[in-house]
């Protein structure tokens, strides 16, 4: 049957199926669905090519849930949960626990001069224009309105929970717009969370505590020399709650080879600042820059993890791609820069990934860049999969929290053992308090500072700092409970008071938390007040 056949529509979309006609057979497939204990996508894939409509077609399984939808809506029936996330499309993208949403910022100068670092017109520096993120913030024009609203409507569409949102701003060095910029961005983008217009960006933040998309994290990307003690206070003010830089080495020559405009020293002040004053912190590195070896990249790679100064929270590796109208390609041309082969990189990014503590999560081993882009050197999209299967061959492990997060299995909240990571920066003694199931795998965590040094925002002096609070599990809707779910099992309060009474135990006598909008109330309930920037509590 072709799309024009088709005679049911939702949100103005067609659908491949006809309620009246089809209905019968879709009830069929949905008693299926919701029979056996634990429906494997294969199973389902497999009952939709048992049940093909009328004129042969298989159903997609976006198609099933929207009929599933109008069905309930038909019959006067709730919208069962259990069967949503069994229908859910690409679950995976809400396994951690929270719907991720990406927007891009607007093209705009960057004062960087990265060799390796497209510039495109009409796109954000280091922006392709068929990279699928850019392309979805082109067609919106790059309005933060625009791509928050569309994105949680696809999201919810395809079965996701959605009232809890991190959202990540992209595009160039997020502290190079103009402020007023950045203020009506994070503004526009809580206006299409709240589903109204605010004033002010205090006022679309304080609208955002009871909305029914709740703003749990935001995320901004900038360059270690970029951030100030001014950065970091305004950085707050915003609600930015976590912070990606490009560090991309930790060694001065590669850094100049490759003009990055920073230095090593550059990085680790950057660091020192984001986490004294809370921040969660996201690396980005890049093995295989100009002038760099796979043996130089293995070291630098460990000093990551040595210098006290980084250990960052969270780390994306993304070996350099040799993109068109970069300087790179020219150095290429030469002859004096060489993309390494598959068989190099994936073995030096599976050795890297044995060194990660499990503390650390590693988001990323390759930037989303469609293969065509790419002159030369590896191309391959499922660069994870691959070293994940080196790995395995080899017996090696990654401890990183990826690796160990529950995702879509259930918990038995009762089962859980806690674990005490501790280390030491230069600024600051961390705790990372985690919970993980008799098989090792991560139900939640905390991330506890304990700052030895003044921090950079008077309003934390003496103050130890929840700098995350973390449970996974699949995103339960706001106040439900479903058995075996992480989430909303008293696991967070559990952490929570676990960090209290370390940091009392170390002689805090107050306790901060670096709150997201949307988690203000949560914080609330469990006796922490609101200051200018922080909420915090006697410990
Ligand atoms: S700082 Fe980032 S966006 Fe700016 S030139 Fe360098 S890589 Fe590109
Ligand atoms: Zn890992």
């Amino acid at each position: 049957m072709s799309k024009q056949a088709s005679t049911g529509t939702r949100a103005g979309r067609p659908t491949l199926y006809n309620l009246d006609r089809d209905g019968t057979l879709i009830r069929t497939i949905l008693d299926k669905v919701t029979s056996p204990p634990n429906l494997a996508p294969t199973e389902l894939a497999k009952l939709l090519r048992q049940h093909p409509l009328p004129g042969g077609q298989i159903l997609p399984k976006s198609h099933l849930l929207r009929a599933y939808r109008q069905l309930c809506a038909r019959d006067g029936t709730p919208v069962n949960a259990e069967v949503m996330r069994r229908l859910r499309v690409k679950p995976t993208r809400t396994a951690s626990g929270v719907a991720p949403v990406s927007v891009l910022t607007k093209p705009y100068p960057c004062p960087g001069a990265c060799i390796f670092c497209p510039g495109v017109d009409g796109m954000p520096k280091s922006y392709l224009p068929d990279e699928p993120g850019a392309m979805r913030a082109a067609s919106y024009s790059f309005d933060p309105y625009g791509q928050t609203a569309g994105r949680v409507a696809v999201m919810s569409e395809l079965g996701h929970q959605v009232d809890k949102v991190e959202l990540f701003i992209l595009g160039g060095s997020w502290s190079c717009y103009p402020e007023d910029y950045q203020e009506w961005f994070v503004r526009r983008c809580l206006d299409a969370l709240n589903g109204s217009d605010a004033a002010t960006l205090e006022e679309a933040q304080q609208l955002n505590q009871t909305a029914s998309h709740r703003n749990v994290g935001l995320v901004v990307e900038t360059r270690p020399d970029l951030v100030t003690t001014e950065e970091v206070r305004r950085l707050r003010w915003l609600g930015v709650t976590k912070v990606q830089m490009g560090v991309q080495s930790l060694d001065d020559r590669i850094l100049a080879l490759n003009r990055r405009g920073h230095t090593v020293a550059d990085t680790r002040r950057a660091m020192r600042l984001l986490r004294l004053a809370g921040f969660k912190t996201v690396l980005h590195w890049m093995p295989n820059l100009l002038g760099a070896t796979p043996d130089t990249d293995r070291a630098d790679f460990g000093r990551l993890w040595s210098d006290p100064a980084l250990r960052p929270d969270e780390l994306k590796i993304y070996p350099t791609a040799l993109l068109p109208a970069t300087e790179l390609v020219e150095h290429w041309q030469r002859g004096d820069y060489h993309p390494y082969d598959e068989e190099t990189l994936v073995s030096l990014i599976a050795t890297c990934k044995t060194l990660i503590p499990p503390y650390c999560r590693v988001n990323r081993l390759m930037r989303d860049i469609p293969a065509p882009n790419i002159v030369a050197g590896v191309k391959r999209s499922n660069l994870r999969q691959i070293v994940q299967a080196r790995m395995a061959e080899d017996g090696l492990a990654c401890r990183c929290i990826r690796c160990r997060e529950v995702r879509g299995s259930a918990v038995d909240v009762d089962a859980l053992h806690l674990d005490r990571v501790g280390y030491s920066t230069d600024a600051t003694e961390e705790v990372f308090l985690s919970a993980a199931t008799p098989d090792d795998k991560l139900a939640g965590f905390v991330r506890l500072s304990l700052p030895h040094a003044a921090p950079p925002l008077a309003e934390l002096a003496g103050c130890a700092v929840v700098r995350e609070l973390h449970v996974y599990g699949y995103a339960l809707g706001l106040g439900t409970r479903q058995p075996g779910a992480a989430q909303h099992a008293g696991l967070g309060t559990r952490l929570l008071h676990l960090a209290q009474r370390t940091a009392r135990q170390r002689g805090y006598g107050r306790i901060a938390v670096i709150a997201a909008t949307g988690t203000r109330l949560y914080y609330r309930k469990r006796g922490f007040r609101a200051g200018e920037l922080y909420m915090s509590r006697p410990a």
